[in-house]
Parts: structure tokens; C-alpha cells; sequence
């Protein structure tokens, strides 16, 4: 019989499979609690679960662990985790401070399908896909390696979150559980490339997370270049699926926009982008271009980010620039791979 990976169900199923195991609901609140708040990694540590319901759980279910395999420090405080899984595939976790508190940038694929020509990740295609589990231990250890709460997340690493949909959606129902770290959605970005039928059935959902969209172009035919699922589904159609997320759950999408230069930075894109967004409640993150080895893209330079921005300001769209963490560690937007060197 295959083992349950018992880090992966949430609190409903945990306590379908404990009562059918002859256990009180209750404690199934229990375990959920040792596995979820106190993040323990064996079931011996569960000291108020009786011995022989622990050993019934050692024997049919299994705990989800990672190890650091390296761990790089910036000087600006961002560190980067390689995290290696349990079948030697390795995975890239971001943790970032802020003022607000500290924010961590998940994985949740082994490499990406996307192809996105500016993105690191996806250079030799997708391995697997991550369990719930495998991206609830990337905050769980960072949290234990820092000695420190995180508060926010990102789900913005290597991989497409909707791509790897009820793993994900299970993710973000186990991280927000009171019964678990109990962080709230509000904190919880999840950052797609755009695959349209996901983001209608993600609506549905009702969560209270930001919805954040890699957009990076203005039209169908410049997206393609740059965003090959941009042949599956056109930016109309897009937007389009984002105007009915917004009006759906009543949340403010946020829209990620690299800046390339000479490909999406001029003040044509600038007005396209203003109309594309009209009436939507939104905000467009300016991203400027972090460097990948064997990229033939350049960054626009900061005069021409801030006069992108400004001419967005002026169409009266929310815009802002991010600011660049741990790029000398290579832990930028687009710079995260699935090596294991
Ligand atoms: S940007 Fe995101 S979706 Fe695109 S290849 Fe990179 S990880 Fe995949």
C-alpha cells in the first residue's frame, strides 16, 4: 500500500482518515496542530498522540521532509535556500525582509512548462510537479532556519502555481488555517502567466488571496515572443478572465510588468497597457529586468522605467517599481532554476 502523505491533507481529510482509524475527531485537531503550528517532522514527537495510534501512523503515512543543500545570503539580507527534496530533485525558496515583515517566494513545480524566453526556471522544462507538502515545508524550515515568523507569501518561484492547481489551492487552505500557521490570504500572492480556464475556476473559489499577473506585453502578437502561452490564449482573452476575477471575488489584481528594453517599454506600450486595464480594479508592479545567463534580453534603464511609470500615473493607473532584492545571489524575479550545482 502506497504511504499517505500526511503533511498534504487538510483538516477535513486528516479527520476523515483518523476516524477511520478508530480516533475521536478530536484528534485529528491534534495532529493537524503538531504537523501545521509546531511543524514537527516525525510522528514521535506527536507526545499527546497515544503510541499506538502514532505507530498505526508511521506505519500507513509519511512526513514530507527537505534539507538545505545551500543557502546564500545577500547583502541586502534576501537569503536563498536550494532545497533538496526527498527524491534528490532540488527546488529554490526566497525569503525577503521588509519593514512589514518577512516575506517568502515559494516553488511549486520542479523547473516550469511555460517557456517564458526571460525566465531562468523554465530552461530545461518541467520535472514534476510539487506536493502541497513539498511547498508547506519550504516556509516551515526556512521559518525554523531563521528562528523567525514569516508573514507573507509569494507564490512566485520556480514553477506555474495553476498549472499545479489542487496542490496549490490545497497549499494556501492548509498555510491560512487557524489551526495552522494561520496566515492570513490577504498575504498570499499567487502569480500565474495566465492559463485562462484556471483563472475562471480560481474565481470560483472565493479565496482571499491577489491574484498576480505576469503580463509583460501588450498585445497578443509581442506577448507570443517573450510568452508562448500567449498562443494558447490571446491578451484579450486574458484580461478578459481577469475583469471577471475582479468582479468575482471583489479583489484588486496586481499585474507584473517587466521592463525589457526596447521590447515593451515605450510610451505606446504605456498607453496600451492604460487601456487594456480601464475600470479594472488593479495595480501594475514595474519590474526592472534582472539578468540570466544566456538571455538576449536588456534591462530598460531606471530613466526609462520611472518615465513608464509616470506616464501610467498620468493615465491614472496604479503603478509601481519594485525594488530589486537579492540580485547578487541571483534571487530575483526570473533568476531562480532547478539546478543542483
Ligand atoms: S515566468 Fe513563471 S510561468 Fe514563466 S517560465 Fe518562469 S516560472 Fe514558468
Amino acid at each position: 500500500m502506497e504511504k499517505i502523505d500526511i503533511k498534504s491533507l487538510q483538516l477535513d481529510q486528516l479527520k476523515e482518515y483518523v476516524s477511520s482509524l478508530g480516533a475521536k475527531a478530536f484528534v485529528a485537531g491534534q495532529i493537524y496542530t503538531w504537523l501545521h503550528e509546531k511543524c514537527v517532522d516525525s510522528f514521535d514527537e506527536m507526545t499527546n498522540i497515544s503510541k499506538p495510534l502514532r505507530e498505526k501512523l508511521k506505519e500507513e503515512c509519511y512526513i514530507t521532509t527537505l534539507s538545505i543543500r545551500k543557502k546564500q545570503v545577500s547583502k541586502d539580507g534576501t537569503i536563498k535556500y536550494l532545497y533538496q527534496l526527498a527524491d534528490g530533485n532540488c527546488i529554490e525558496t526566497v525569503l525577503m525582509r521588509y519593514e512589514h515583515g518577512n516575506s517568502i517566494c515559494v516553488s511549486c513545480q520542479v523547473g516550469c512548462r511555460m517557456g517564458c524566453t526571460f525566465c531562468a526556471s523554465t530552461q530545461h522544462g518541467k520535472v514534476r510537479d510539487l506536493t502541497a507538502s513539498e511547498i508547506l515545508q519550504q516556509l516551515y524550515h526556512t521559518e525554523k532556519d531563521i528562528g523567525e515568523r514569516v508573514s507573507n507569501i509569494v507564490m512566485m518561484g520556480i514553477g506555474e502555481p495553476l498549472d499545479n492547481f489542487d496542490n496549490a489551492i490545497a497549499f494556501i487552505r492548509i498555510i491560512s488555517s487557524p489551526q495552522g500557521k494561520n496566515i492570513s490570504q490577504r498575504n498570499i500572492s499567487l502569480s500565474t502567466c495566465g492559463i485562462v480556464p484556471k483563472i475562471y475556476e480560481l474565481a470560483q473559489l472565493k479565496l482571499g488571496i491577489t491574484l498576480s499577473i505576469s503580463l509583460h506585453a501588450t498585445t497578443t502578437e509581442k506577448r507570443k515572443v517573450t510568452m508562448p502561452i500567449t498562443n494558447a490564449y490571446s491578451v484579450e482573452e486574458l484580461l478578459k478572465a481577469c475583469r471577471d476575477y475582479a468582479k468575482t471575488t471583489g479583489r484588486r489584481i496586481s499585474f507584473e510588468y517587466t521592463m525589457i528594453k526596447g521590447v515593451n517599454d515605450t510610451d505606446e506600450d504605456a498607453l496600451r497597457l492604460s487601456q487594456l486595464l480601464k475600470g479594472m480594479i488593479s495595480h501594475v508592479n514595474l519590474i526592472p529586468l534582472n539578468p540570466v545567463d544566456g538571455s538576449a534580453y536588456t534591462q530598460s534603464d531606471d530613466r526609462a522605467i520611472k518615465a513608464f511609470q509616470k506616464k501610467l500615473t498620468d493615465l491614472h493607473v496604479n503603478a509601481t517599481i519594485r525594488r530589486r532584492l537579492g540580485q547578487d545571489i541571483s534571487a530575483a524575479c526570473g533568476q531562480l532554476r532547478n539546478e543542483n550545482r
